[in-house]
């Protein structure tokens, strides 16, 4: 049987002859097959534009990765995403993958911070706030004064960390925000912007004066626009773990994926350009008209950084701090926490090994067996970026250790195994404003070269898809 990739060598090969048929102009080259590159592409491919995808791993997914071992489903990356943007269900739909879809339990509500060794539900309503013991009662009074603070004056360079402070009060960072900013971004709240990494948050000082009201109204609006804000969108995942989303869209595109093809170089070509990848038998040349990027920051450095060596230095100044993901597999019955609820996140005032930990089994059905339950641990982040250069197996063990005494565990893990990322997640940190509008200028003056992916316009599966479609737009105009 012929290959994917072969089929793709193939149409390549016979370039020359095809350039004097083809319009140039049609051929668009996607780099990466991660959820943004597959989004566009499968909108792209939607409205007969001749694409090509090329991806240098074996999979496709990027950072959505799921193995299934021992009967046991392990996300290595994402365990589950938000149904955000109305495209995200047209997407699932279209691809008939509604079968597949599942949705997360109503304890995938209940999230836990752990305080002086203690697990604490974080309030979701105000009888829960008032009633609550994770903060004192200054903290609470202090959330008052909240509708009568003034805007910063320059908001544009303020940490999430500043903001909270100064709007909510230095309890409300430590056990709210700090936690919280751990769990999206594995990031440190006193170096991520505020208009950058949390625009919506931004947005509602900006435009209505404080977080209460502008809360208030925003809700009236997306209404409106038939968008969910990230608190009252579902949360989805598929019985199959999350990168059948990335596989079932390769699976549609078929030929137009190409697997194991890294993208090595990129030329001017004319009006157009030339990309040149290897693949298992050797070093291919495509020609097209137009490059959309959605590689990584620092791998767009070394594919771009030629045609400006500013934007080298924009893009590889974006941060991605390191993050190991812990599965762990124990007896239920070895577990004494109730287990009813997301999971919980460590504020790093509680000093401990880990960010946080996810009850994946108990969030989505099938992922073990009824007598087992599984959890998925976040570790380093740029809290803790050091645990690229200690021993995993130390780190591991010491993580466990602590884990098991949050959880009241008494016996050893049944499975467990680990997913080590030396570059996680893009951190929107303050000054990324001035990386935004230079990525803006240099698309303006290199036309056909667009640079997408999570370094832009947010790092969600659900922003991913919203910014894909962004993209989609830029295309046809
Ligand atoms: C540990 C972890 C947990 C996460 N948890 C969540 C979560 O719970 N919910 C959520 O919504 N989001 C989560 N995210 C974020 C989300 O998964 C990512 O932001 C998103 O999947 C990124 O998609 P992307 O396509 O932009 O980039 P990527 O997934 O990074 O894809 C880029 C692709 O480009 C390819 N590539 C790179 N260089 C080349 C080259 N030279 N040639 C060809 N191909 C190349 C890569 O192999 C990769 O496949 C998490 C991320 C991580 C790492």
């Amino acid at each position: 049987m012929i290959s994917l990739q072969k089929v793709c060598l193939l149409k390549e090969r016979v370039k020359p002859k095809l350039n004097i048929t083809v319009e140039p102009q049609n051929k668009i080259v996607i780099i990466g097959a991660g959820i943004s590159g597959l989004t566009i592409a499968y909108l792209l491919n939607k409205l007969g534009h001749d694409i090509t995808v090329l991806e240098k791993k074996k999979e496709p997914g990027g950072s959505i990765e799921t193995v299934i071992e021992k009967e046991f489903l392990f996300d290595k990356g994402p365990n589950s995403a938000l149904e955000t943007h109305p495209l995200i269900g047209q997407l699932i739909k279209e691809l008939n993958l509604q079968d597949e879809l599942v949705y997360a339990n109503k304890e995938g509500n209940k999230r836990y911070i752990l305080k002086n060794n203690e697990l604490y539900p974080l309030p979701m309503s105000p009888p829960a706030f008032i009633k609550t013991k994770l903060f004192s009662p200054s903290a609470k009074l202090r959330l008052i004064a909240e509708p009568f603070i003034g805007r910063s004056d320059d908001g544009y360079y303020e940490s999430i960390s500043e903001f909270v402070k100064r709007r909510l009060g230095k309890e409300f960072l430590d056990y709210a925000i700090n936690p919280f900013v751990a769990g999206v971004y594995a990031g440190n709240p006193e170096d991520l912007s505020v208009k950058s990494a949390f625009p919506k948050l931004f947005e509602l000082e900006e435009k209505y004066g404080g977080l209460i009201i502008g809360t208030i109204r925003s809700i009236r609006e997306r209404k409106r626009r038939a968008e969910k804000s990230k608190q009252s969108a579902k949360m989805f995942s598929f019985k199959s773990g999350m990168q059948v989303l990335p596989k079932t869209i390769t699976k549609h595109l078929g030929k137009k994926v190409c697997l194991q093809s890294d993208v090595v170089s990129i030329k001017k070509n004319g009006t157009g350009y030339q990309v040149a990848y290897h693949n298992e038998d050797g070093l291919q040349i495509i020609d097209c008209n137009k490059i959309i990027s959605t590689v990584p920051a620092y791998a767009a450095a070394d594919l771009f950084g030629h045609f400006d060596k500013d934007l080298t230095k924009h893009l590889n100044e974006i941060y991605y701090p390191p993050v190991l993901v812990l599965y762990l597999v124990y007896k239920k019955e070895e577990i004494g926490q109730p287990l009813d609820g997301f999971g919980f996140l460590i504020p790093s005032r509680e000093r401990k090994s880990f960010l946080g930990a996810i009850w994946s089994s108990v969030i989505f059905p099938g992922r073990t067996d009824d007598t087992t339950a599984a959890f998925t641990l976040f570790i380093g982040g740029a809290r803790n970026p050091e645990i690229g250069s200690i021993d995993k197996e130390i780190l591991i063990s010491k993580v466990k250790k602590e884990f098991e005494l949050i959880m009241k565990i008494t016996s050893d893990p049944v499975f467990m195994t680990y997913k080590y990322w030396s570059k996680a997640i893009p951190q929107y940190n303050i000054g990324y404003i001035e990386h935004e509008r230079y990525f803006d200028e240099f698309e303006k003056n290199n036309p056909g070269l667009i640079l997408s992916g999570n370094y832009r316009g947010g790092i969600s599966i659900g922003d991913c898809v919203k910014n894909a479609e962004a993209v989609f737009s830029k295309c046809r105009m």
